[in-house]
């Protein structure tokens, strides 16, 4: 039997409800915050939005927030067939485009990360995504003829920018890129921007459960954003990091993924192996400044490992993560230790 398993309402809302009755255990010496002013989107970047902000704000705030994260979804969508990253593919092997000034920005952040990373964050990385067909109805696990195929696609390097005109060009025929890995944690932070422009001084935005917080909670304490139990079939969450001004940003193989003859695949592929990332972590969490970065960041880490991705983290700085193995145990970068708690005792902290 083959399950697909997308986002769905009741875990959004279980997201939203632990971080509000997070917010409220954290205030036991202090007066719980008022209800925020909240609105959520079911229709974009195939996930649930919710902006909360805890002041007093007209609706335009919102709107322009949802316009920004709509306008960034029209362009960078692998789904929607008329976005800039979809027209990039049709003109696959034939000549290169030029895209607006912010696809550009996040493909160059996308291509730089893929270099830096040795190919664990590949832009590249569409056509096998596409084979796997993780994020459609109808995901299989493709033959060892068909990933030979399209093994030569997936080569981050002949992805050729050009700084002068803002083009891209994807030299093979065949070839896409694949911004699921970075779009979400843009958008997070493009948000965030026009909350902070109409002088928003507390607020988080949750993106599926990548969590951008502004500021603390109104009366200056921490938020404390849920860590998601990341064993699939189960929910809730096994741990809280308190932040604020922080981006929490995690990537899992509970997020997405199918059952085939007993085996589970999840939607983060090892561009080396075409397989899903198999290093031993159930999820990983990071913490920074910038919600792009922990999204890129994530991803990076997901397919290294707890060793190699804790090396590579520790280059950025301001950026913590929290590792959960396949073995239930949560090794964290020293920086976050003091604020995490965990709040599942099945799973123990490493080290
Ligand atoms: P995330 O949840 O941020 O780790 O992103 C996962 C999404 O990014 C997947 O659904 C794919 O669309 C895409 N993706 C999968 N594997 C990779 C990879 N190794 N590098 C970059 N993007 C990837
Ligand atoms: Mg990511």
């Amino acid at each position: 039997m083959s399950k697909n398993k997308q986002p769905e309402l009741k875990e959004v809302l279980c997201v939203a409800i632990i971080l509000s009755a997070l917010s409220m255990c954290a205030c036991s010496l202090k007066k719980d915050p008022e209800p925020p002013n909240a609105r959520t989107r079911y229709d974009l970047l195939n996930t649930v939005i919710t902006i909360s902000i805890y002041e007093d704000t007209g609706e335009k705030v919102f709107n322009d927030a949802f316009d920004k994260i709509s306008s960034i979804e029209k362009a960078m969508s692998v789904t929607l067939s008329d976005s800039e990253v979809s027209v990039l593919a049709t003109m696959a092997g034939i000549s290169p485009c030029v895209v607006s000034d912010e696809t550009y920005f996040i493909i160059k952040d996308a291509f730089d990360i893929s270099a830096q990373s040795g190919g664990a964050f590949n832009l590249a990385i569409g056509p096998l995504v596409k084979l796997w067909g993780v994020n459609t109805a109808a995901p299989r696990v493709p033959s060892l003829t068909e990933l030979e195929r399209v093994k030569d696609l997936l080569d981050y390097n002949a992805v050729i920018l050009s700084d002068t005109d803002k083009s891209v060009y994807l030299t093979l025929e065949g070839m896409s890129i694949d911004l699921g890995a970075i779009a979400k944690g843009y958008a997070g932070d493009a948000a965030a921007d026009v909350l902070r422009s109409y002088g928003v001084k507390s607020a988080i935005i949750d993106l599926g459960g990548n969590v951008v917080t502004i500021g603390g909670r109104p009366d200056g304490a921490d938020w404390r954003i849920g860590i998601r139990n990341p064993i699939i079939g189960e929910s809730g969450h096994i741990g809280v990091v308190a932040v604020q001004d922080k981006a929490v940003v995690t990537s899992g193989g509970y997020e997405r993924y199918f059952e085939s003859e007993g085996r589970y695949y999840h939607h983060i592929f090892d561009g080396k192996t075409g397989y899903p990332a198999d290093s031993g972590l159930l999820s990983v969490t990071v913490i920074s400044d910038s919600s792009t970065d922990a999204d890129k960041l994530s991803t990076v880490a997901f397919v290294l490992g707890y060793r190699d991705g804790a090396e590579f983290l520790g280059k950025y700085t301001d950026t913590e993560a929290v590792f959960i193995t396949t073995d239930l145990e949560v090794y964290m970068t020293p920086g976050i230790k003091d604020a995490f708690t965990i709040t599942d005792n099945r799973f123990q902290i490493a080290g």
